[in-house]
């Protein structure tokens, strides 16, 4: 399988912020990385459509106002690639009249906001287009067989028993949660839990998998972790 085709995170939900306005994007990105989304600034268009390319945002925040290119082109030119072109855009503008309005969300917006907004009002915004395009980055409880885990109180139980985990063990399970039934490489579940920038032998997730199989197997029937020979792991009850 193909590395890029994988999600680029497992926990934090991708904004991409094209603003010019520095202030702005300061402002912007404290109160986003304070409610959990991680974000990438671009500070044009042209900027921005490389960024998309290579980041793979689940969510835009696009200024009107930009140089070289308008919002409403990069807008357009978002819709026109695959990768963004059913991603959330949500753009920000100084102006307020209606016509702007209609023209942004003609260009391919799903939202409007009018600068000065009040912050906790975009959040509740951008989380609200999030839940429908991108559940599973809402979801509260996941759940596979007799497995349950909470990610708002960070708990996992088998059969109604605490399961105590380690971190890594419980971002491992959850990425495998997210995705039953799905045989991941070493290297997969190495980009998807441990993020692509750091260099760790692809053995270290044999080690986590050994913890994390031994912490849910424990007193529990079956074993919910396959090991596909050559390939990798899933997340599957066996027989
Ligand atoms: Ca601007």
């Amino acid at each position: 399988m193909n590395r890029s085709a994988l999600p680029q995170t497992v926990t934090r939900p991708m904004v991409l912020v094209i603003e010019d306005e520095a202030a702005l994007v300061t402002l912007l990105r404290y109160n986003l990385e304070r409610e959990g989304f991680a974000v990438t600034e671009a500070r044009d268009g042209e900027e921005a459509l490389l960024l998309a390319r290579e980041h793979k945002p689940d969510l835009v925040l696009l200024d009107w106002m930009l140089p070289h290119v308008s919002g409403i082109e990069v807008c357009r030119q978002l819709r026109r690639l695959p990768d963004t072109r059913s991603v959330p855009i949500i753009m920000l503008t100084a102006r307020g009249e209606d016509a702007d309005k209609v023209r942004g969300l003609d260009s391919g917006a799903d939202d409007y906001m009018t600068k000065p907004f009040s912050p906790s009002e975009l959040v509740a915004r951008l989380r609200a287009h999030l839940r429908r395009a991108r559940p599973e980055f809402t979801a509260e409880q996941l759940a596979y067989d007799d497995l349950e885990m909470d990610l708002v109180a960070h708990r996992v139980r088998r059969a109604g028993r605490d399961v105590h985990l380690g971190p890594t063990e419980f971002r491992l399970l959850r990425y495998l949660m997210e995705h039953p039934a799905r045989v991941f490489s070493r290297e997969q579940l190495l980009d998807a839990v441990w993020g692509r920038d750091i260099y760790i032998e692809p053995r270290t997730v044999d080690v986590h998998i050994r913890r994390l199989r031994k912490a849910i197997n424990n007193g529990a029937k079956g074993d919910l972790i396959r090991t596909v020979r050559a390939a990798g792991y899933s997340l599957d009850r066996e027989g």
